[in-house]
């Protein structure tokens, strides 16, 4: 049953008077559930909370917090099936697509806590006291990564679980020791239920301190925007739109005490089609690119936004064949009335320039709420005079850049922004021809793909999921991967510290038989 309430803790609280309902694609109505929109008292209970609860919870040994995590995954799979038709019924995304997104989910957060069981991710290093040194003795000097505070985390609206209430962000930083308030996203309130309940009841289970985790509501502004500007927050996780990370991340520079906005944002996503790759597969690259394009109806941060290629015969031959694979398209369902009309007018006004036209559209009539898949194509020249023809369009869209000649290439890898991803599809010829082209892309991209489209993200070690400004407000970090923990941390030095105060990580005879870097090497040797 949805209660409509917020968490403050594990207290659930409705004292507001303004209540909003969420929107099915499927059924094309509100559902009938009223969620609560927090007050700013409930917002700062949940700030005061979090603070309490991140006395005790930092100082929790990472094997505990590794049994909080793991127990968060089992209480999401416990919803069961109630929690697959919420998120399908608000999202209007597939049951298979949505199951897949709890076990991403589930995943992540299991894999955050075999990270803490095996310790090491808190880099600890030690430079042993060397008392006889000259001319100047050295002092014992220790550091690791230690957990920053409570943790402000904005949901996306195409993610509501993977990137929402228990995604990599909460996951990332409650595994770092910090508490969390997740600001629930006003289209999936109910999946922000059922989630935030589950992360509850696992807190409660394993004796973590109230306040580890709350979950706000809201339908406006407000909320997230006080959370931000509340002095008790070290750090935001924000997944969406350039203008909600990029309001937010200003907001937070203008704080007494400015503090980290990590938002991971909106992205075109390069792909790079050279001329002997295509020659070699010209079908193939047609119906690929068309089905990324629309896969999830284009609402991914890794849609590939934007095609690059060079003139010629091959690039005709494969302008054809994409145009026919894109005609057969059949139009998904979109996220929600808004994002729909949003697509509508910006593929319209996208043509009005005049320097562009369209190469190809979906032949099939979309039915309500879906989004009718297009491509335009702009010549090389004019886009490097008009860049913000990149700018994103969320949905089933992308733009075709045709390039005259290898300059005309490079000049217009010259002229991208900063991007999560970027994809080039090439033969060992290609790479030696068009090397300096795909350097110019390395430089703005987080992840460059060989031969492979940019939708599907892997969640591990060597992952990066984050990219230059404006793919990202910090291109030094990535939200999806073990290292997304490193956001929500600072690096802490003792200098001659006593054995007994040390954290175990640091301690001489290394209790937890972690790898530290002593002296510079890795070991995990006593010190003696
Ligand atoms: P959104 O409209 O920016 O909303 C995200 C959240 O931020 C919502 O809770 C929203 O609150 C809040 N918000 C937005 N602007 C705000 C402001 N000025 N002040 C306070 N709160 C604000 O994004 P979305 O539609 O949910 O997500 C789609 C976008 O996310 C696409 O651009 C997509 O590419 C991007 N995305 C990026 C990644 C990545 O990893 N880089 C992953 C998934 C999606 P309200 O809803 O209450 O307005």
């Amino acid at each position: 049953m949805i209660h409509g309430k917020n968490n403050i803790g594990k207290s659930l609280s409705a004292k507001g008077e303004l209540s909003f309902q969420t929107f099915s694609p499927l059924t094309l109505e509100q559902l009938p559930e009223k969620f609560v929109q927090a007050t700013s008292e409930e917002l700062e209970d949940a700030v005061q909370k979090a603070v309490s609860a991140y006395a005790v919870y930092k100082r929790k040994p990472g094997k505990e917090r590794a049994v909080f995590l793991r127990a968060v995954a089992d209480e999401i799979e416990a919803v069961g099936p109630e929690l697959i038709e919420r998120a399908c019924a608000e999202s209007g995304l597939p049951e298979g697509r949505i199951t897949g997104e709890r076990g991403r989910t589930t995943n992540q957060l299991r894999m955050f806590a075999k990270v803490l069981e095996d310790g090491d991710w808190v880099e600890a290093s030690i430079d042993p006291a060397m008392p006889d040194r000259k001319p100047l003795p050295r002092a014992d000097i220790r550091k690791m990564l230690q957990p920053v505070g409570p943790v402000v985390v904005f949901t996306a609206s195409n993610f509501p679980l993977a990137f929402s209430t228990a995604g990599g962000d909460t996951a990332s930083a409650l595994a770092a020791g910090n508490p969390v308030i997740v600001k629930s996203h006003p289209y999936h309130a109910g999946t922000n239920e059922l989630v935030s309940g589950a992360i509850v009841k696992a807190a409660q289970k394993t004796g973590m301190p109230d306040g580890v985790f709350s979950s706000l509501n809201a339908t406006d502004f407000s909320i997230g925007q006080g959370l931000v500007m509340h002095p008790k927050v070290k750090s935001v996780a924000f997944t969406g739109s350039f203008n909600g990370g990029k309001s937010l991340y200003d907001l937070a520079q203008k704080r007494d005490e400015p503090i980290p906005v990590f938002a991971e944002m909106g992205s075109v996503n390069p792909v790079l089609l050279l001329p002997g790759k295509i020659k070699q597969n010209t079908a193939g690259l047609g119906a690929t690119i068309a089905s990324s394009i629309n896969l999830g109806a284009g609402q991914f941060c890794t849609n590939p936004g934007v095609l690059v290629a060079v003139k010629g015969g091959e690039t005709e031959a494969f302008k054809s064949e994409l145009a026919a694979n894109v005609a057969k398209l059949m139009p998904e369902k979109m996220l929600h009335k808004n994002i729909i009309s949003n697509f509508e007018q910006k593929t319209k006004s996208f043509f009005e320039n005049g320097i562009v036209t369209k190469l190809a559209e979906s032949e099939n009539e979309p039915a309500q709420l879906t989004g009718k898949p297009i491509v335009a194509v702009v010549k090389g020249s004019d886009f490097v005079k008009n860049p913000d023809l990149a700018e994103e369009i969320f949905g089933p869209f992308s733009l075709l850049i045709e390039c005259d000649g290898k300059a005309e290439l490079e000049s217009v890898m010259g002229a991208f922004e900063g991007q999560l991803t970027a994809s080039v599809f090439c033969t060992a010829d290609d790479v030696e021809t068009y090397s300096p082209a795909i350097e110019i892309l390395q430089e703005v991209v987080g992840r460059l793909i060989f031969n492979g489209v940019p939708t599907g993200v892997e969640v591990g070690y060597s992952m990066q999921h984050g990219g230059p400004f404006p793919a990202s407000t910090d291109g030094r970090f990535t939200s999806v991967g073990v290292d997304a923990i490193k956001r929500f941390v600072r690096p802490v030095a003792f200098q001659d510290a006593p054995d007994a105060y040390l954290p175990d990580e640091l301690k001489d005879a290394n209790p937890l038989e972690i790898w530290r870097r002593v002296d510079g090497k890795l070991t995990k040797d006593v010190i003696n």
